[in-house]
């Protein structure tokens, strides 16, 4: 009983972990800020209607819930 056994077994772990987080944030809050344009929504059923100049959006009214709506 002659048994030879050979077990190379070599085991290389090369692991690298090369982590590049760039984090580039360009927010830009680009338009009109204020005056025309936007939108009321409606939190209830998600009913919009066009932002109307000088009337809040918390002061209208959803036509199809009656929940005051806010400003999308
Ligand atoms: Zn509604």
């Amino acid at each position: 009983m002659s048994g030879m056994g050979q077990g190379g077994g070599r085991g290389q772990g090369g692991g690298r972990g090369q982590g590049q987080g760039q984090g580039q944030g360009r927010g830009r809050m680009g338009g009109n800020a204020s005056g025309t344009g936007g939108e009321c929504r409606c939190p209830n059923c998600g009913y919009t209607v066009p932002h109307q100049v000088g009337v809040p959006c918390y002061q209208q009214t959803c036509q199809k819930c009656g929940t005051n709506l806010v400003r999308a």
